[in-house]
């Protein structure tokens, strides 16, 4: 059987296979059995303590969560976009960030765009474990529109001098190597930075609404930082981070899922339990039909993200499957978005104290309309695909 035939038969989504399902019913279990009782400790402590995540990431490794997207030279399972997604739903269903404990991927972008000297001495530390990366995109001024970087790399004999300032690194607490994108003679060029590099400054460390979380979003300034030619990555600085952004966005359309999947669980058993005006509240229609949305909007949005990931998998056209993934990303984190707000108003008091998980998820998933393309940019992504490619390759 053709691996393009499900979408050129309208088969828009294959079952999972057995092992992405058994794989996803460990990972539920790990969320539930380490990493909800881990919650309430945060919430009862308002921080993540340190050296938590390093505990809880080995604690993961060894019930073999890691590295799952890698290609299995790099001691991998190759796992499809398909099973990615489906373990990355679970991840959703923690909160505090400490659901990218259990989806661990692996760099896979990175291997693609890395010479073999530099995934021996960048890449493998982190494929090892040893070692974990950040990726330095966004800078004051150039948000969205990431073309605008003003950040420079200036060849000097052997060396770059790259010379700018770079906002919201997420986990470059924790990055053993940063991914730094900076104009080379006017080419957006991705360079490999280790940290503790003289002329990488962290400026500072804000906090957010999602905050206490696992990583930190650091602002960083690159102050003369030198760094060898071994160190750029001849692929296409813009385009190579553009393959970052997909994945991510995907990945971020199932965590969404997951998320929404749980807090209607939660809301769901809470309106069979509260008991308001002598019923229990799940009587009542405005609760059901609070409930009756979320639930289906929920599995729109999940046939969406499935289908996108199925997309890549199958080998559509990359356009495309970009258009879909944008589709999942803005629905899905939309979706989620007001799934939280009506599962807070089903908990009403409770669901607005900080050691509940809808107050978290409220503050924690309001992000996943920002990060990675503002739901803005994904609907110009979508038009723009829709006015250039037609109606067909999207809608079916
Ligand atoms: C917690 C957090 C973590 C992050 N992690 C990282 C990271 O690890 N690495 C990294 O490089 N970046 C990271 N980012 C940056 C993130 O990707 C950007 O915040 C995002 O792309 C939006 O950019 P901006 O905040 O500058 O908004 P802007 O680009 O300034 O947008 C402002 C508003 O204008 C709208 N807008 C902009 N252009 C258009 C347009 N053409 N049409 C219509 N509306 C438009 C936007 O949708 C938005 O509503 C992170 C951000 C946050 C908040």
């Amino acid at each position: 059987v053709s691996l393009t035939e499900p979408i050129a038969t309208g088969l828009a989504i294959p079952e999972l296979p057995p092992d992405v399902r058994e794989l996803k019913a460990r990972a539920a279990r790990f969320v539930r059995e380490e990493l909800h009782p881990i919650e309430d400790r945060i919430a009862a402590d308002g921080d993540v303590e340190p050296g938590l995540y390093w505990e809880l990431k080995r604690r993961a490794r060894e019930a073999g969560f890691s590295n799952l997207n890698l290609p299995e030279e790099y001691g991998g399972r190759d796992l499809s976009m398909l099973g990615q997604v489906a373990l990355e739903e679970e991840a959703g269903k923690a909160t505090n960030g400490l659901g990218f404990i259990v989806a661990d991927r692996g760099p896979r972008e990175l291997l693609a765009m890395a010479t073999p000297e530099q995934i021996e001495r960048y890449v493998q530390p982190i494929v090892r474990g040893d070692a974990t990366e950040a990726w330095a995109i966004t800078e004051a001024n150039a948000g969205s529109d990431h073309n605008a970087i003003a950040a420079t790399a200036v060849r000097d004999g052997d060396e770059w001098v790259l010379t700018g300032d770079k906002w919201y690194v997420t986990g470059g607490d924790k990055a053993s190597l940063y991914i730094v994108l900076a104009r080379a003679d006017r080419e957006p060029t991705l360079f490999l930075v280790e940290r503790g590099t003289p002329g990488l400054v962290v400026v500072r460390e804000p906090r957010f609404m999602h905050d206490p979380y696992v990583y930190k979003h650091q602002e960083l300034r690159l102050d003369d930082l030198r760094v060898p030619d071994a160190a750029r990555v001849p692929s296409g600085g813009d385009a190579g981070a553009k393959v970052w952004f997909t994945t991510e966005r995907l990945m971020i359309a199932a965590r969404c899922c997951g998320s929404a999947e749980r807090l209607i669980e939660l809301a769901t058993d809470w309106a069979k339990e509260r008991v308001a005006f002598g019923r229990p509240i799940a009587e009542y229609q405005a609760i059901q039909f609070m409930l009756a949305d979320s639930l289906t909007e929920l599995l729109a949005a999940r046939l969406m993200t499935y289908h996108a990931a199925h997309a890549f998998d199958a080998g559509a056209d990359p356009k495309v499957a970009h258009g879909k993934t944008s589709m999942a990303k803005l629905y899905a984190s939309e979706m989620a978005g007001r799934v939280a707000d009506r599962v807070v108003q089903i908990f009403a008091g409770r669901g607005y104290m900080s050691d509940h998980p809808a107050e978290r998820y409220y503050r924690e998933l309001r992000v996943d309309r920002i990060w990675e393309g503002t739901s803005e940019i994904q609907r110009l992504i979508i038009a723009r695909g829709l006015l250039k490619r037609g109606l067909a390759p999207y809608a079916s």
